[in-house]
């Protein structure tokens, strides 16, 4: 058996990864907290749940044209005017198996192999992988504090742009200054654009603004990406959208044709309902009670450093005055204390950590941590060593 190598060279992503050990650790019978990767521990929106179980029980569900039933393709043409101040029209909306699926679309049809592609560090690793499936150039560019004209003034020429506003994992969410100069520097640059904003409804401070609202989007290609997994607590439903310049919309359909055609139609009802429910407020009250009470937690620990982030149900802190290997720690954490995080190595900075804190009950929530400030506390005063050097 030959397997490919485009796809022999190809590893699972790091994330999925370890949220798979830890599947398998539960499986085995073991209590592991996972801050791995963030799952919600709210349901869907139940007016999600009801039009689905209504949908399964009262309709066909007959296949539906690939980019999307035309009734919801309306729905989020009006979501994105409303929402987004995005101008889009029906025939710029194509519904995707989430974000992911957009994504490697998306990135498909704005480059052949061997084409370069902007990616801020640190970084969600599916850029990183799905870039590496297309065999494109990555250029990591340290994600700046501030977007300015000094920071675009130093970057390389690329095919494509990928900006994840808000930013996983540091929360960051882009000013209108920042997203007005980076449209003029696109502009000037023939530079294409992907901007994820999947993380758009968890908005903590400050206001979330689209890229693709700030500019000519259809001139300068801005390819905009949903997902109802983050702001609706819908991670398994697989249920995103992207809007983009009709061409690019109608390339992604020929793309996503022979592999999924449309996605489930039982999802896209679920899509439409969720974007048209007003739930997400409810997950920003509590992930922000959640993210308060780890970032009290771990005050008094002088070997991590954590901002307060604007956005998202993360927590990225910097632990490098451990002076240790971060996937060391992670390991030894899950192995010792059965605790799950991911080490800033899969997301392009090594030295850091992300604690994922909006799947458990509070009392659970706080029992991870209290077991991460005890590794790192025993860590920093040189009672417990790591396998692997820094
Ligand atoms: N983009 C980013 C940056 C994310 O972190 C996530 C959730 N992990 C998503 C998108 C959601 O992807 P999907 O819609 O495929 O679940």
């Amino acid at each position: 058996m030959q397997i490919s190598q485009r796809m022999a060279a190809a590893r699972p992503l790091a994330t999925t990864a370890m949220h798979g050990r830890v599947e398998a650790l539960q499986a085995a019978g073991e209590a592991v907290i996972d801050f791995s990767i963030a799952i919600s521990h709210f349901d869907a929106p139940e007016a999600v749940r009801r039009s689905v179980a209504d949908a399964a029980l009262h309709t066909r569900l007959a296949y539906t044209s690939v980019s999307g039933a035309a009734a919801l393709r309306q729905q989020l043409a009006a979501k994105v005017r409303h929402d987004n101040a995005i101008d889009a029209q029906p025939h710029e909306i194509i519904v995707t198996n989430g974000a992911k699926q957009a994504l490697y679309e998306a990135l498909s049809v704005l480059t052949d192999p061997g084409d370069t592609v902007i990616v801020l560090c640190p970084y969600w690793p599916a850029y990183l992988a799905t870039a590496q499936l297309l065999g494109l150039k990555v250029i990591l560019v340290d994600l700046p504090d501030r977007l300015d004209a000094a920071f675009l003034a130093a970057l390389p020429l690329a095919h494509v742009f990928i900006l994840n506003n808000p930013h996983n994992p540091s929360g960051k969410v882009f000013s209108a200054d920042e997203l007005g100069l980076l449209a003029a520097w696109l502009g000037e640059h023939d530079c294409a654009a992907i901007v994820d904003e999947s993380y758009e409804k968890l908005i903590f401070e400050g206001r979330h603004l689209s890229l693709a609202s700030l500019a000519d989007w259809r001139a300068l290609c801005i390819v905009t990406l949903f997902s109802a997994s983050q702001s609706y607590a819908m991670m398994g439903w697989r249920a995103g959208f992207a809007v983009a310049p009709g061409a690019v919309v109608q390339a992604m359909e020929n793309l996503q044709g022979p592999i999924t055609a449309a996605p489930s139609a039982l999802t896209q009802v679920a899509l439409g309902a969720a974007f048209a429910s007003a739930e997400s407020a409810a997950l920003v009250a509590d992930y922000r009670i959640r993210r308060d009470l780890v970032l009290q937690q771990l005050a008094p620990a002088a070997w991590i450093k954590m901002h307060c982030p604007d956005s998202g149900p993360y927590l990225w802190g910097d632990v490098r005055a451990l002076g240790c290997n971060t996937v060391a720690f992670a390991d030894q954490l899950l192995a010792q204390y059965k605790v799950a995080l991911m080490p800033g190595d899969a997301l392009g900075r090594p030295g850091w950590i992300r604690i994922g804190y909006i799947g458990d009950d509070l009392a659970t929530l706080q029992r991870g941590v209290a077991a991460v400030l005890a590794f790192g506390n025993a860590l920093h005063a040189g009672a417990a060593t790591l396998a692997l050097p820094a």
